[in-house]
């Protein structure tokens, strides 16, 4: 058995038939993604397109689901840089996997086809090698569906954990902390956002110590082990994005503010002002990436505010979402490899 079906069979707990055969777009825009509908997706992926995909697993959440990882790349002698692409690091923001799962599929269909919508995919994957985490949060993404099977032996514990809402409100981990508040950007100590939770909760609760979550531990070790140029972290609500903090955005040298300019610009985004506190913004994916890896991080919120915590319904995806978010990734690549060489020094160490 290759190690591509023992990863399969073992850890996505998926049996190996009825594996698509044709390059096609497959992601459906008003269905609901299950964690086992996304790993499906990516094992069709990574078959179709196997010149191009390696799917691996990067570790196990704290209920022993799989974080899957993509990496999208094709064999040239070229340098290429590193960039990471991640969802639903929060648990009830479905439309942020269900983007960056569509985003992969339309970017590899591109590759090999002019009826592809991204004509620069090839050229772009010739300068990088592409990370995707799909899914960073699989059991708290699990626990907003209501989706138990496998993790029926975690409801009693679940059900211990301060919920506020229904579960589809579910933002925290399984275990109660808010992934994007557990990670250890220096700030861990000082934060203390609008949501606060002093023990294990469905949100607002940061964890213990830094890195309590095994989830934002793996993810940590991994960006660590390829301290990607750029990392994109989405979210949901707010069309915004939240690119620089008063700590980090110095060393940038401007390179940061072009950047986020012209995708905000031409995405119709809101570029978020300069975050000024740490005790609101710390400890978060984004902080992370610019404080210890001093590259560029960028919390991307998909989707217009609806003046509550609630989701928007899946048939809403196309339109809210995807219309007007498709190029978002590509424009992000571009920019960065044409702005790049102007900036290259300030990443020298
Ligand atoms: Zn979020």
């Amino acid at each position: 058995m290759s190690i591509k079906q023992w990863v399969f069979t073992l850890f996505l707990g998926l049996p190996l038939f009825g594996i698509a055969q044709k390059k096609k777009l497959v992601i459906k825009d008003s269905t609901r993604y299950s964690l086992s509908m996304i790993y499906e997706s990516l094992i069709d992926f990574s078959y179709v397109y196997e010149e191009y995909v390696e799917l691996s697993v990067l570790g196990f959440s704290e209920f022993e689901q799989s974080i899957p990882l993509l990496k999208l790349s094709n064999a040239n002698a070229e340098e290429k840089k590193n960039i990471l692409i991640v969802g639903n690091l929060h648990a009830r923001e479905f439309f942020s996997s269900k983007f960056v799962l569509k985003f992969c599929n339309a970017f590899l269909y591109s590759l090999d086809s002019d009826k592809g919508i991204y004509p620069s995919a090839r050229e772009l994957l010739g300068k990088y090698n592409i990370y995707i985490i799909p899914v960073a949060n699989p059991d708290g993404l699990k626990i907003a569906q209501e989706d138990w099977k496998g993790i029926e032996s975690h409801k009693s514990s679940i059900d211990s954990i301060k919920r506020i809402g229904p579960f589809s409100d579910w933002k925290a981990n399984g275990k109660g902390i808010d992934l994007n508040n557990n990670f250890d950007d220096g700030n861990f100590e000082v934060k203390h956002g609008h949501l606060f939770e002093e023990k294990p909760a469905s949100q607002g609760h940061k964890g213990a110590f830094p890195c309590q979550a095994i989830e934002a531990k793996i993810i940590q070790d991994f960006v660590d082990s390829i301290v990607p140029l750029l990392t994109l972290s989405f979210h949901t609500k707010g069309d915004v994005l939240f690119w620089a903090d008063r700590g980090t955005h110095a060393q940038f040298k401007g390179l940061d503010t072009k950047l986020n300019t012209v995708v905000a610009e031409t995405c119709g985004f809101i570029l978020a002002r300069v975050s000024r506190n740490p005790k609101e913004y710390g400890a978060g994916l984004e902080n992370y990436i610019r404080a210890k890896t001093k590259r560029i991080g960028v919390c991307v919120e998909l989707s217009v505010p609806n003046g509550t915590t609630a989701q928007h319904p899946p048939n809403k995806f196309n339109s809210l979402v995807w219309q007007k978010c498709k190029n978002m990734p590509i424009l992000y690549l571009q920019e960065l490899a044409r702005l790049y060489p102007s900036y290259s020094s300030i990443f020298k160490e």
